[in-house]
């Protein structure tokens, strides 16, 4: 039998996340996938081999996973950038935050200067109207860009289109006696332009440009993406809601099958619009279509909405600016449902809970849903999770489930969860990492791009500094180590997937994916972590500098 040739990268450190072994200086690869790490006398033991001293100078980590993203990252950028906050393109181009809504409405006036044909919409990405005061955007915001072409804007959060008169027309939403809990009345009794959850959003997506079916199958998009995970150290990315329609996945197996698509994307299918037997069919039959870099088969639900936007649903209290509970996006008989199917063929269910009420429901719905079943090994995992109180993270530790947790919000919205959203006490203890660790669930952390910027290496900086943008610690005993955070960016991520016997990890045996960085995370100071700098990565054995053009 003849085996392929064999590649000793030799590095300045390798962090391996092997406990046997937590490090080495070289790692021997053969077709894709280690043969093992280690000082070069022991590896020379495996036969001829060429010595590759490209990354002599650099640290290596298990390739990073990123599990909670979605690939619409790579499509949105061809919309008009409206958030908050500064942020790079897959091409490495930095956009300036928009510092009003003012600032929101002259960026899409100028966009819509370029728009050749009269009646092509004008789509925006990135909103947040919560950095800009207690005022939300209405349609009279957005009739200043354009009265005659759809304009649509899509809230950061994903779970919000903010549209313009002339939208609301076209989706016949323009008259009074509009009565739906997504839709929003203005004192004149007509809808003020702001559509809130999947099913007020699916009335105009299509007309703003925000079309679901054409988002999931954008191959230009899926390719700016992978662009962005190779400069981020990303090997691995989840694109955790897809349709997943048959040309979306012919596509998407077509295009990671190429030889130098540098991701495995691991798609979720949205459980949206169809019984819970339905997903469960689609699920199983995707399965049979996963490859090495496209693995399918597993579904994502949603049972609530995001915090910012106040569609979580919150227990008591609730809200503390006195805003009413959020949106209930997926009955419960649907979700235990859904559950116990899954359990029964082992399929992997990921649930999107914000808020704890939601948490709760998504507890008491698995609960009941293994009473029916044996217990087993499902990694059944809960997105976001970030309102999950101490007694919650026990609750998920005895019914064998996973924690996804979101640290980006600290940054990015943590001052407006103190002031405005939840109140000081329980901003302090949202994205509770340290108390996950401690209830022994395991955790993974996330950006959730597009809604935050990807990068694994910015979330892990997050949850070990946990400080706002205007720099406010929130909740210091949730703090966690470096190494712990490094730990949850590669091999907590992948277990998550059922990856991490393949993924997360240098070791023998394991795929030879590894995130090249320029700095050592171990040596520099925590409050930097996001400053280190990222060469590039390696997949299967195969190097992607992020300066490749
Ligand atoms: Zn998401």
């Amino acid at each position: 039998m003849s085996a392929g040739p064999i590649t000793i990268f030799r590095a300045r450190r390798i962090l391996t996340m092997n406990p046997a072994r937590p490090e080495g200086t070289h790692v021997a690869v053969r077709e894709g996938r280690i043969l093992g790490v280690g000082p070069l006398e022991e590896l020379v033991g495996w036969g001829t081999h060429t010595l590759d001293d490209t990354f002599a100078d650099k640290v290596l980590m298990p390739g990073l996973v990123e599990g909670h993203s979605h690939a619409s990252e790579g499509t949105f950028w061809r919309y008009t950038y409206v958030g908050r906050f500064d942020r790079m393109d897959p091409e490495g181009k930095v956009w300036s935050g928009a510092g009003s809504i003012e600032d929101v409405v002259a960026r899409l006036q100028q966009a819509e200067h370029t728009l050749q044909a009269p009646d092509e919409p004008l789509s925006g990405w990135g909103l947040d109207p919560i950095y800009y005061g207690d005022r939300r955007v209405v349609r009279a915001d957005l009739d200043k860009v354009s009265t005659s072409r759809a304009v649509g804007v899509m809230h950061a959060s994903g779970h919000i289109f903010n549209v313009n008169s002339r939208a609301l027309e076209r989706a016949g939403l323009l008259r009074p006696g509009v009565n739906h809990p997504g839709v929003p009345l203005g004192t004149d009794g007509l809808p003020t332009g702001e559509l809130k959850g999947p099913e007020a959003m699916s009335l105009v997506g299509a007309l703003i440009g925000f079309d679901r079916e054409r988002l999931a199958n954008d191959e230009p998009g899926l390719r700016r993406f992978a662009r962005l995970c190779v400069r981020q150290g990303v090997t691995t990315a989840t694109d955790l809601a897809n349709l997943l329609p048959p040309e979306a996945v012919s596509m998407m197996r077509r295009v990671t099958g190429e030889a130098r698509f540098p991701v495995r994307i691991v798609p979720f299918r949205r459980f949206q619009a169809m019984t819970a037997r339905q997903a469960l069919d689609h699920a199983l039959a995707l399965r049979g279509e996963s490859t090495d870099r496209l693995r399918l088969g597993a579904i994502k639900l949603f049972v609530d909405g995001s915090i910012q936007g106040f569609s979580a649903r919150l227990r008591w209290p609730g809200y503390y600016n006195g805003a009413p509970n959020g949106l209930w996006y997926t009955p419960p008989e649907s979700i235990r449902e859904l559950y116990a199917l899954a359990l029964q063929h082992g399929v992997l269910v990921h649930s999107h809970t914000n808020g704890d009420q939601a948490t709760e429901m998504a507890l008491d719905c698995l609960e009941q849903a293994m009473l029916g079943q044996p217990a087993r090994d499902h990694r059944f995992t809960l997105q976001h999770c970030q309102l999950a109180d101490a007694a919650q993270f026990r609750r998920m530790h005895r019914l064998g489930m996973c924690v996804n947790l979101f640290p980006n919000h600290h940054f990015y919205w943590g001052d407006q969860h103190y002031e405005t959203t939840v109140g000081p006490e329980r901003a302090m203890r949202m994205n509770a990492c340290a108390t996950a660790l401690a209830s022994g669930v395991p955790m993974a952390i996330h950006s959730d791009a597009p809604v935050t910027p990807l990068g694994p290496l910015f979330t892990a900086w997050c949850a070990v500094n946990r400080l706002t943008a205007s720099g406010r610690v929130l909740g210091t005993a949730e703090r966690i180590s470096v190494a712990d955070a490094l730990r949850t960016i590669t091999l907590g991520a992948a277990f998550t997937l059922r990856l991490d016997g393949e993924i997360g990890s240098i070791e023998c045996g394991k795929r030879a994916d590894f995130a090249v960085l320029e700095d050592d995370p171990l040596e520099i100071a925590p409050e930097h972590l996001k400053d280190v700098r990222i060469w590039g990565t390696v997949q299967d054995g195969r190097s992607f500098p992020a300066a490749e053009p």
